[in-house]
């Protein structure tokens, strides 16, 4: 059995509705990364009995508990008395922990304010668990066999300092054979079940188990393993995962089916140019959400009227009365007019229905038309993506960020040969 770990998050706003608690997820995430999966979590107000309770009834459980929010410097933060009387000790000056804070208020050029003294006033034995980005120092406790640690709740600096301070400590307390080990392929084009139906019929190395999760419209598969020959058993299940799935594994890991792309246009030289319709932007979107995609983005037209596709695209009024703004010939018209303004190698045209109207019987909601073209091809396709406005949008971007992909994976197998 694997470390038990538990989450306690504190804060009236996370239960009055005003925020969501991002913290237990990040803290989850964060762990299951090194191969550590938390047991339970619990989320209380900021009440000093309550806090109380949960210490005392978290800590009685052994194993590990990990704490956020309320070491704040104001009088509803209250994590650090209530610690203290969980665990019967006094509450004392920490004078590493008041260093810490004169520290970060020299560090900005500010004088601490008087208040900021009780952020260092913490339970008798606590260990100081450094906190690069912000005044609150953490602390670490053991409390009758509970090894319990406490960060402040703001977010990026818990998040630093579980890395800084608690994963490392985990990592010491566990053995090799209670880490549990997970690779992550990232899939599209393939449902869950027929996903899974594929993997079904291969025989993975032992002590491989599969797990599948869903991230739409990505299917994920979870390969996982624990012990010592973890890495050699995952990489041998990668490679039978892969010659099963073939191409509709697009990353590994926390890697986005954009920044595959983005790395494949930037690799390969290629400048690109995109006219949107029904996605509205999404796909100039989720290309630039990473940083370096100037070097291969040179527009993005969101053309949604006929009139911005006449004028910014030079498509013809005829063609847009003849066959309608969405279909192929008005998706390959639309790749060819913004390659050719941009003076770019690749154009990419979306067009669509996303709904929920606007739909008609041979062009229902869902109807949408991608086109790519280069200098010397064009291709396009329509498709009927199930689902309300949002879903088709977003199949819409995936989809057309996937014939990226595989173009370049095509271009560059070429390149090779
Ligand atoms: P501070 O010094 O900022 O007061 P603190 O340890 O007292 O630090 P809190 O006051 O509990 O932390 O929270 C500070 C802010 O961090 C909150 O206002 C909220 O925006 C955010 N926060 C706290 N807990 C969570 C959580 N579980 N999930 C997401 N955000 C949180
Ligand atoms: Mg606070």
């Amino acid at each position: 059995m694997g470390l038990q770990i538990s989450v306690l998050t504190i804060g009236d706003e996370l239960l009055n509705g005003e925020m969501a608690d991002t913290n237990t997820a990040a803290i989850a995430r964060l762990l299951a990364s090194r191969g550590f999966i938390v047991r339970d979590s619990l989320s209380i107000r900021d009440i000093a009995g309550d806090i109380v309770g949960a210490l005392r009834y978290l800590a009685r459980r052994g194993g590990v508990l990990i704490v956020t929010g309320g070491l704040g410097p104001t009088a509803d933060d209250l994590t650090a008395q209530a610690a203290a009387v969980a665990f019967d000790r006094p509450q004392e000056t920490s004078s590493e922990a008041l260093a810490q804070i004169h520290r970060h208020f020299a560090r900005l050029g500010m004088t601490m304010h008087p208040r900021n003294d009780k952020q260092a006033q913490l339970p008798q034995g606590a260990d100081i668990l450094p906190n690069p980005g912000g005044t609150a120092p953490g602390f670490r406790l053991c409390h009758q066999g509970c090894d319990c640690f406490f960060l402040p709740g703001v977010p990026a600096e818990m998040t630093a300092m579980l890395e800084q301070s608690i994963l490392p400590a985990l990592a010491k307390q566990a053995g090799q054979a209670e880490i549990l080990h997970e690779r992550v392929l990232k899939v599209f084009g393939l449902s869950e079940p027929k996903t899974e139906a594929l993997l079904d019929a291969i025989r993975l190395p032992e002590g491989v188990q599969v797990a599948f999760g869903v991230d739409f419209p990505f299917v994920h598969v979870k390969l996982r393993i624990s012990g010592d020959t973890a890495t050699a058993h995952l990489e041998q299940a990668e490679r039978l995962a892969r010659q099963t799935l073939g191409d509709v594994i697009f990353a590994t890991g926390t890697d986005s089916l954009a920044a595959t792309v983005a790395r494949q246009l930037t690799t390969a030289g290629q400048t690109l140019a995109l006219a949107e319709s029904c996605t509205g932007g999404l796909i100039a979107k989720l290309l630039t959400d990473l940083p370096g995609a100037s070097a291969f983005l040179e527009r993005g037209a969101v053309t949604y009227a006929n009139s911005a596709k006449r004028d910014w695209l030079q498509i013809a009024e005829s063609l847009l009365e003849q066959h309608g703004a969405v279909s192929a010939e008005c998706a390959v018209a639309m790749a060819q007019g913004i390659r050719q303004t941009a003076g770019t190698d690749l154009g990419l045209a979306v067009t669509g229905i996303a709904g929920p109207d606007g739909g008609t019987p041979d062009k229902p909601v869902g109807t949408v038309f991608i086109a790519l073209t280069t200098e010397t091809t064009e291709r396009v396709k329509g498709y009927r993506f199930p689902g309300d406005r949002d879903s088709v949008r977003q199949l819409t971007a995936c989809m057309a960020l996937d014939w990226l992909r595989r173009h370049l994976n095509a271009r560059a197998q070429l390149k090779k040969t």
